[in-house]
């Protein structure tokens, strides 16, 4: 159930000095989460920008770094699967979805959304009666995680409404002087966000297509449903705002408008506006560099972006869903 939660947070701009860690020296970054700050880490999906999870002024620092809608919940992420069960209130009907889910899938880009337990800060769940948890797949962010010692709350590291970031250099340009530190490692494996499954319905329902495909749940479950418009708001609040765009304007082209990309590279041309088009060859390296595709076009000043649509089969249906977020125009034919 969604909830009327609201919170105002003040916004603090002060500035401060941002440490790097690496994997040698990650007891640095586990000791400032315990102090209560902010640490960028990176995950097989994309980097996450963490907080304990347990302590609420910590996680109200995420929402002011990242100017997030305090409506938005956050995920939830752990080292062990049993932290789950501290965290989520995991009903004798859920248990058996629960168990063959996580035996399948965890460590891995799977988010499950069950109802929580009443210790999870209001901030984390942005006052919904359900919390959203995972178990990264990234050695990295499961070492991080067990030197805390406490669960930790993640959006994607970036600013809100911003492509994410899956690359450290990303984390950098975001939030270099505004959080305490970040973890440097290579570029996210995946490089799109993991899916959300709720398991509070009826039926499974996936809130939104993420890094596991649903082909891939099916084999677990049989019987999954996938949310679409309305009923994603409502059940996902974070469904409704502006999501993974650059300042460029993308114009997403539909497979049977591919055709056309020629005629508006023309139109653009003549009017001298900068442009590129955008066309996906191989879906993994697509999916994987998206978000650096998005930013890098910011960079070299690009007006507007080209892109030609990929199938939604499989993890297709992924990269779809954050191109059809990012896009101020959708060319259908
Ligand atoms: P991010 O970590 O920025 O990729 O966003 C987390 C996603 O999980 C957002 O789409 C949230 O709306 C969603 N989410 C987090 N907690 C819940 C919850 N309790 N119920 C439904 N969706 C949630
Ligand atoms: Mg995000």
């Amino acid at each position: 159930m969604q909830s009327d939660f609201e919170l105002r947070f003040d916004l603090d701009m002060s500035l401060m000095k941002t440490l790097i860690f690496d994997l040698k020296n990650l007891r640095g970054a586990a000791d400032l989460l315990i102090k209560g700050e902010l640490v960028a880490f990176p995950t097989e999906t994309v980097y996450g920008l963490g907080a304990n999870a347990l302590d609420a002024s910590a996680v109200k620092k995420i929402f002011i770094a990242k100017n997030r809608p305090a409506d938005n919940p956050l995920i939830i992420h752990i080292a062990n699967v049993k932290d789950l069960y501290e965290i989520a209130d995991v009903g004798s009907d859920k248990k058996a979805w629960v168990e063959k889910l996580t035996d399948a899938f965890w460590p891995g880009p799977l988010t499950l959304i069950l109802n929580r337990r009443t210790h999870i800060p209001d901030e984390v769940t942005a006052g919904l009666d359900s919390v959203a948890v995972r178990m990264p797949q990234s050695r990295i962010a499961r070492k991080l995680i067990k030197l805390a010692g406490v669960p930790i709350a993640a959006p994607s590291a970036n600013l809100s409404g911003k492509p994410s970031g899956t690359r450290f250099k990303h984390v950098l340009e975001d939030f270099d002087g505004k959080i305490a530190g970040i973890v440097k490692s290579k570029p996210s494996k995946i490089g799109l966000e993991s899916t959300v499954l709720d398991l509070t319905t009826d039926i499974p329902t996936v809130l939104r297509p993420g890094g596991l495909s649903v082909s891939e749940l099916e084999k677990v479950l049989p019987e999954i449903r996938l949310s679409s418009g309305k009923v994603q708001i409502a059940k996902s609040p974070g469904m409704k705002y502006q999501h993974y765009a650059p300042a460029a304007k993308v114009v997403l082209f539909e497979i049977d408008a591919i055709i056309r990309i020629p005629e508006y590279v023309d139109f653009y041309k003549k009017k001298n506006v900068k442009t590129r088009v955008i066309k996906p060859d191989n879906i993994k390296d697509f999916n994987r560099n998206l978000y650096e595709i998005l930013r890098k076009a910011d960079k070299d000043k690009v007006a507007v972006l080209l892109v030609a649509a990929v199938s939604e089969a499989d993890i297709g249906l992924t990269v779809m869903n954050r191109l059809r977020k990012s896009a101020t125009e959708i060319i259908e034919r």
